[in-house]
């Protein structure tokens, strides 16, 4: 069995970890599993193995993964060993290595989701979800979000349409089943959400999911998939590129909707508060004057987005002339949902 480090896992999967036992052989945080907000889960960094004192419950760092994400063993494991996040000790070698393409250039991405999109709907439902964001309908349409197709017999006619025009080998989410010779999707219920670079090219798409899991979104991916493809960490930019000022938030649908509800202000989304590959890269290509901090306001209790707050500071500053960080009323989570707010105050006070 690989040896993967327990803390990995906690950070993975942002547990609330007390930091004044950061550092120490054994960390604490409060436990997922039985709704604790005492720091009674231990996690013991050298022998990467868990233990709750309240509900008891305890074992290895796949284990917890397995728990928390709700997998069996294997998958966690699985999941576990492909993830980049993930360091897995020296000299091992995954029991099974899946066959994968390589990564299609994006013009060739963007191609092929463009037209994948414009063959998708997009559901009453999804529809309400994106306007209760304030997003307009004419900026729906526009972005081309859309709903995860489910049934088989429109998913077959979609992907034959597409493999007809397309090869699909390199775009993740689509994988080939060899042995009915043909292309297939991963998915679940949902709706798409492009992830696009400065010039509106669709790099890859997240997943909003219907059901309410702790993670929400998740990438359009087939790394899992025999002769499949791994999506990357992209950042989503929205709004005006040319802009001067820059502001940083977590999550493209977020970044859309704050983009829009503040006339188009730039912003780009990092895919995860620590998942910032490719943040220098963007920042780069924008050569913002100004960088404002946006990330979620639990900066200031989740020790793990407060770590991935600091990170993007030290990305950022030395590559703009005024970094900042916005903080707003907490009770609005995500910067999105605080403009929101002060439309719908601005509105009311018109009306
Ligand atoms: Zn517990």
């Amino acid at each position: 069995m690989a040896d993967i480090r327990i803390l990995d896992v906690a950070l993975l999967c942002r547990l609330n970890l007390d930091r004044r036992t950061l550092g120490r052989v054994e960390v604490q945080a409060n436990c997922p599993l039985c709704s604790d907000s005492g720091n009674h889960l231990y996690l013991n960094t050298e022998s990467n193995q868990f233990f709750c004192q309240r509900c008891r419950r305890g074992g290895g760092a796949v284990r917890l993964y397995a728990l928390l994400e709700k997998l069996d063993e294997r998958e966690a494991f699985q999941r576990l060993v492909n993830d980049s996040r993930i360091r897995v000790s020296e000299g091992f070698i995954p029991a099974q290595k899946i066959r994968q393409y390589e990564l299609k250039p994006l013009k060739e991405r963007h191609a092929v989701y463009l037209d994948f999109l414009t063959l998708l709907d997009l559901t009453t439902a999804h529809r309400m979800n994106l306007r209760n964001r304030g997003l307009s309908g004419d900026t729906i349409d526009g972005n081309l979000y859309k709903t995860v197709p489910l049934s088989h017999s429109s998913r077959t006619r979609i992907l034959s349409r597409l493999s007809e025009n397309y090869d699909l080998r390199g775009v993740p989410g689509f994988w080939f089943d060899e042995r009915n010779r043909v292309w297939k999707m991963t998915a679940r219920a949902g709706f798409f959400i492009p992830v696009c670079d400065s010039n509106n090219l669709i790099q890859g798409l997240q997943i909003r999911f219907d059901d309410n899991r702790k993670q929400k979104y998740c990438w359009f991916s087939s790394s899992k998939n025999e002769n499949g493809c791994g999506a990357k960490s992209w950042i989503h930019v929205a709004g005006d590129a040319r802009s001067d000022t820059l502001c940083i938030t977590e999550g493209g649908l977020k970044a859309d909707a704050a983009s829009f509800l503040s006339n188009g202000a730039l912003f780009a989304a990092v895919p995860g508060a620590n998942s910032l590959q490719f943040l220098a890269g963007v920042i780069q290509e924008l050569r913002p004057r100004k960088i404002v901090e946006c990330l979620d306001m639990d900066k200031l209790t989740n020790e793990i987005v407060r770590a991935g707050a600091e990170k993007v500071g030290q990305i950022a500053r030395p590559l703009c002339g005024e970094y900042t960080q916005f903080r707003w009323d907490t009770r609005f989570k995500g910067i999105d949902d605080y403009l929101l707010s002060r439309q719908n105050i601005l509105q009311t006070k018109a009306a």
